[in-house]
């Protein structure tokens, strides 16, 4: 069979590029393995998303008893009906994906795809070929190499976890450690962070990975820094994890410890792709692969890993091959929220970027530290930090950085700012909303 297109993958960049790509009449092929929706669906962003919604509430029935509510005794959370209905959510997702790919007119496969040739893909038993062919296969989790790394379970299991443990060791400090960290945490775990290095969130500003340090620990979360993992070992219900100085114990072990793209089962050596030093696949800023007519894009590329890039750029690749378009992804300024609690909101370069890019002489950066007027009630009274990292004598935002309650919500309208080329005279001319908490990002000095 013949194509215009092939999409190997269906996750977040392959569906939108296919769907956009039959949206011009091309005729389209989409070939999945596994679920519609790939990571963002159904191990990622969406799953996630509930749980930290969870969690959320929790916080909030805890916090009402300061606004006068009785809500004793303390309410009791059903994690395995959660789960039932987190799951029941994703599988009509899944459905909403393949009833849109169909209206679309996109043909679906189950199937691993391996390429043959750089315009034939071998899908199950059958061959298939496209003038042009795209690949779209996201990544997995991996575990580093120690002693006893087959133990435990990485995020891709946590979401099939059908009851909250007593305690978690949560391996990795990078965003999606913190995360689950934070819901589990929040849940009522007991929860320790072991990080390889001496901060979390390693590539933010390090002012932020303070103020998260500060903030988890004050919750109750143990985190641990610059810990080389000798071995995992099991007994019973518990896992140990022998470090250098010390054994931390668990009843769950979760290694949040990166990533990987999905590039083995494709037989990329049938076609001239390359790939670069971090084992993603190289392309041109067309998104273009060292074979001509072959194109990659979302996580296989390690440019921006979230859904909304691999999108964006999904669809803008299918609208300069069958449209009139010539637009391309533009991967600076991407915003990004961390579901941590409480949340991180970020867009831009962090303050050592910038001083990188412009020299420090030329940057000013605003602070601002104060407390959520929601905890004005409370005696534990959790801060908002918020900063602006600015570049020139134009005093241009070339960074926003903030941690706190809402700061997830309130990230995109400022990025649209921040990507139009704000300045903070900008933010100074903009009347404050009162009493919220993002006014602080437009009356700091
Ligand atoms: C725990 C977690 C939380 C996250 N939270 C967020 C968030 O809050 N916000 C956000 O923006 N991003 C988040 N992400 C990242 C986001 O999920 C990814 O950036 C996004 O899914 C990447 O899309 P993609 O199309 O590149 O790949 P994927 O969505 O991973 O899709 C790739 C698909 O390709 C399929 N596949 C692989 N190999 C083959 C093959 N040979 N043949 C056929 N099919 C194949 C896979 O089964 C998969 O379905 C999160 C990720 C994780 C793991």
């Amino acid at each position: 069979m013949s194509y215009d297109l092939i999409v190997i993958g269906g996750g977040s960049g392959g569906i939108a590029c296919a769907r956009r790509a039959a949206e011009y009449g091309a005729k389209v092929l989409l070939i999945e393995k596994n679920k519609l929706g790939g990571t963002c669906v159904n191990v990622g962003c969406v799953p996630k998303k509930v749980m930290f919604n969870a969690a959320h509430t929790l916080d909030v029935v805890k916090k009402a008893e300061d606004y006068g509510f009785n809500v004793a005794p303390s309410p009791d959370f059903d994690f395995s009906k959660l789960k039932a209905k987190r799951d029941a959510y994703i599988e009509r997702l899944n459905g909403i994906y393949a009833k849109n790919l169909n209206n679309s007119k996109v043909e679906v496969i189950e199937a691993t795809a391996e390429f043959v040739d750089a315009k034939t893909v071998k899908a199950g038993d059958k061959i298939y070929t496209a003038k042009y062919i795209v690949v779209a296969t996201g990544g997995h989790p991996i575990k580093p190499e120690v002693p006893g790394q087959e133990l435990g379970d990485t995020s891709d299991d946590f979401f099939n976890w059908e009851s909250l443990p007593e305690s978690v060791v949560i391996v990795g400090g990078g965003y999606i450690g913190v995360e689950l960290a934070g819901v589990l945490n929040t849940l009522g775990a007991k929860v320790t962070v072991v990080c390889r290095g001496d901060r979390l969130l390693r590539s933010f500003d390090k002012q932020i990975s303070e103020k998260l340090d500060q903030q988890m620990t004050a919750q109750g979360i143990e985190v641990c820094y610059n810990c080389k993992i000798q071995s995992v070992s099991k007994s019973k219900e518990q896992y140990s994890l022998q470090l250098l100085d010390k054994t931390i114990t668990a009843q769950k072990l979760l290694w949040c410890t990166g990533r990987i793209p999905n590039l083995k089962a494709l037989k990329l050596e049938s076609t001239k792709i390359t790939t670069n030093s971090k084992g993603y696949v190289s392309v041109d800023d067309q998104q273009e692969a060292a074979e001509k007519g072959i194109f990659a894009l979302g996580d296989i590329i390690g440019e921006v890993e979230l859904t909304p890039v691999a999108i964006a750029t999904g669809r803008k690749l299918s609208d300069r091959l069958f449209g009139d378009k010539k637009h391309k992804q533009d991967f600076n300024n991407v915003p990004t929220v961390v579901f941590s609690h409480p949340p991180i909101g970020v867009v831009g370069l962090t303050q050592e970027q910038a001083e990188a890019e412009f020299g420090k002489e030329q940057i000013k950066v605003y602070t601002s530290e104060f407390v959520n007027m929601y905890y004005a009630m409370s005696e534990n009274k959790q801060k908002t930090f918020m900063k602006l990292v600015c570049a020139g004598s134009d005093e241009k935002v070339v960074g926003l950085h903030m941690i706190g309650d809402s700061c997830d919500e309130m990230l995109q309208g400022f990025a649209v700012a921040v990507k139009m080329g704000a300045k903070k005279s900008d933010f100074d001319q903009t009347v404050a909303i009162h009493p919220t908490a993002a006014e602080e990002l437009v009356t700091m000095r």
